[in-house]
C-alpha cells in the first residue's frame, strides 16, 4: 500500500488506507469473521488532520480529555456531531461526568463504583447513558487506572445489582516497558469469563497483534495522524 520509495509526507487518506488494510489482514489471519473497528484517537491533533480524517470517512474517533474533546467537538464539528462516534478513552473525574455523558458515545474508563454512581445520576438527568466498558490494570501499576484484574468479577457484580450497569467491553492500555500480547491475552480471559463481548485493545505500536488476541476495537493515533505535538 505504501510505497517506501515515494518521498512525499503520507497523506491522512493513506496512513487511514494502510491502518485499516493492516486491520483486515491481522483479523484474516486470525481467522476472524468480524472486523475490528478502528477508534482513530484525536487527542491533541491540530483540527486540520482532524478534517482530513473525516474527510476520508473515519466515523469513529476517541479522546482522552474531556475538556479538550468539548472544545474540539463542540463547537467546530457541531454540524457533522451525529454522524460519528464519539468515545472517551481518557480518565474520568466524577465532576464531569455529565459533561462526559452529553458528549461521548462510549466511555472507555469506567473503573470505580464512585464513577459509576456518579455516570448514573448524570444519566438520568440528562436523559441517556454511553455504552460503558470497564478498563482493566492488566500490569497492576499503581499509577495507572483501571480496575485489578482479581477485583473485575466483583466490581461487574456490583454494577449490575446495584446501578443495573451492563458493560459491553472490557479496555486496557499494557504497560509501556512490557510486551503487550500477555496482557491482551489476560483481557480476552477476562472478558470470556465474565461473558463480555467487546474488547478494546491496542494501539499504533501493537494493534495488530491485539486484534490476533480478540480486539474488536483498537485505538489508534499516531499511526493514524502522525506524531502527536505536545508543545503546540
Ligand atoms: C493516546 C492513546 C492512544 C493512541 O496512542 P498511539 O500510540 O498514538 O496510537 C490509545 N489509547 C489511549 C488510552 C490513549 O491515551
Amino acid at each position: 500500500m505504501i510505497n517506501p520509495l515515494d518521498n512525499a509526507p503520507l497523506t491522512i487518506l493513506q496512513r487511514r488506507a494502510d491502518v485499516l488494510n493492516r486491520i483486515a489482514a491481522a483479523a484474516k489471519r486470525a481467522r476472524r469473521v468480524d472486523l475490528p473497528e478502528l477508534v482513530a484517537v484525536s487527542k491533541v491533533q491540530p483540527d486540520e488532520r482532524v478534517q482530513d480524517m473525516l474527510e476520508a470517512g473515519q466515523k469513529i474517533f476517541g479522546e482522552n480529555r474531556v475538556q479538550e474533546a468539548q472544545m474540539r467537538w463542540g463547537n467546530m464539528f457541531k454540524t457533522i456531531r451525529p454522524n460519528i462516534e464519539l468515545r472517551l478513552i481518557g480518565p474520568l473525574q466524577t465532576n464531569k461526568a455529565e459533561d462526559a455523558i452529553e458528549l461521548f458515545d462510549v466511555i472507555e474508563t469506567l473503573d470505580r463504583e464512585k464513577l459509576a454512581k456518579a455516570l448514573v445520576k448524570a444519566a438520568h438527568k440528562i436523559g441517556r447513558m454511553p455504552r460503558l466498558y470497564v478498563q482493566v490494570n492488566t500490569g497492576e501499576e499503581p499509577q495507572k487506572a483501571g480496575i485489578a484484574p482479581q477485583d473485575l468479577a466483583a466490581f461487574l457484580k456490583r454494577l449490575s445489582d446495584v446501578y443495573d450497569i451492563h458493560p459491553e467491553g472490557l479496555m486496557c492500555i499494557p504497560p509501556v516497558k512490557e510486551a503487550a500480547a500477555p496482557h491482551f491475552w489476560l483481557l480476552n480471559k477476562l472478558a470470556a469469563q465474565n461473558d463480555i463481548k467487546k474488547l478494546s485493545m491496542g494501539m499504533s505500536q501493537d494493534y495488530e497483534t491485539a486484534i490476533e488476541i480478540g480486539a474488536t476495537s483498537v485505538r489508534v493515533g499516531s499511526a493514524l495522524f502522525g506524531a502527536r505535538d505536545y508543545t503546540a
